[in-house]
């Protein structure tokens, strides 16, 4: 079958991002290599505009829209990450952005949003169907929707991380991607796959919210019961129609770990590396420190995919 998404728009993604988003550096820690017995490279998204790699997707979909699409605005739902990045992105391509966002999401995400000039529609999560409203108003205003995961230029904007990160280590024998809605892992199975075709990609998912594993095991798309994670950003309940083609096709496993594994990754990152990574964004790492997969001497990629946590919970999480 063919993809909808592939390398080459990757690399046009690439382009479009080249001094727009941060080239954001790869880290290395000795003691992280001496407890994995492996090399471990980590791609520090956390340090990417707006703290996430939404920043890339986000960026690359308002930028591919025709000039009377952006002039009219864009339209996104979403409480998290690519909230942010479709608000920050909206403001660098002068267009307006609308956010529909839940009464209850935190005030400081309700806060950076606005900073960044986006309108925010509250609607009630228990009652309310944020697709739809997002459909209607879009449809209302001659808004242009962009879904966080769902969308061929936001998958290929994801991509570019991984394919920065492979021109910058060179060959890998491994990478694992935090898995949520599928974007980013999809994106990033398009950049490892065609630039190293020997390379294995393991997704890895919240142990509560595993419907991208089930998906994975039984040939479609499995939708989940709304699954309870402190990985706030991977509490999806399906993948995606354009992102799960690209991932049953090219990933090679997709596994889990436990909220008390993400506590204790996000505790070394601190204590160690010195660095803010959010629970969502500790997925991988703490996917590699388990060695659930044999990785003794191998040289692997880890996408650490974002660095927002409210400081107060962090604080009493990593105590
Ligand atoms: C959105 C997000 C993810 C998951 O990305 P998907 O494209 O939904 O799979 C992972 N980590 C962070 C920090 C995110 O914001």
């Amino acid at each position: 079958m063919k993809l909808s998404v592939t390398y080459q728009d990757v690399e046009a993604a690439a382009l479009r991002l080249e001094n727009k988003a941060f080239r954001t550096p790869v880290f290395t820690s000795r003691t992280a290599d001496q407890l994995s017995k492996a090399h471990l490279y980590f791609k520090c998204e956390n340090y990417q505009h707006v703290g996430a790699f939404k920043f890339r997707g986000a960026f690359n979909a308002i930028a591919c829209l025709t000039d009377e699409q952006r002039k009219a605005g864009v339209i996104t739902y979403s409480s998290g990450n690519h909230a942010q990045a479709i608000a920050y992105a909206s403001q660098l391509h002068q267009t307006r952005a609308l956010i529909v966002m839940p009464k209850d999401a935190p005030q400081i995400k309700m806060a950076a949003t606005k900073g960044y000039g986006a309108k925010i529609y509250l609607y009630d999560r228990y009652t309310e169907d944020r697709e739809a409203i997002a459909q209607q108003l879009s449809h209302e205003q001659g808004l242009t929707l962009i879904p966080p995961y769902d969308h061929p230029d936001v998958i290929a904007g994801q991509g570019t991380a991984v394919k920065e990160l492979i021109e910058d280590v060179g060959s890998l024998d491994y990478l694992f991607v935090p898995l949520g809605g599928g974007g980013l892992l999809a994106g990033s199975l398009l950049s490892a796959k065609h630039l190293l075709p020997n390379i294995k990609v393991i997704g890895v998912e919240p142990e509560a919210g595993n419907d991208g594993q089930q998906s994975l095991r039984k040939g479609e798309i499995v939708t989940i019961p709304a699954p309870k994670s402190i990985a706030d950003g991977a509490v999806t309940t399906h993948l995606g129609q354009y992102n799960f083609p690209i991932i049953q096709k090219l990933v090679d496993d997709i596994i889990t770990v436990s909220d008390p594994e993400l506590i204790s990754m996000m505790h070394f990152f601190a204590e160690r590396m010195k660095m803010i990574v959010e629970p969502t964004g500790c997925l991988a790492a703490a996917a590699v420190m388990k060695k659930t997969i044999p990785i003794e001497g191998k040289k692997i990629g880890i996408v650490l995919s974002g660095g927002n946590v409210d400081l107060k919970q962090f604080a009493l999480w990593v105590k």
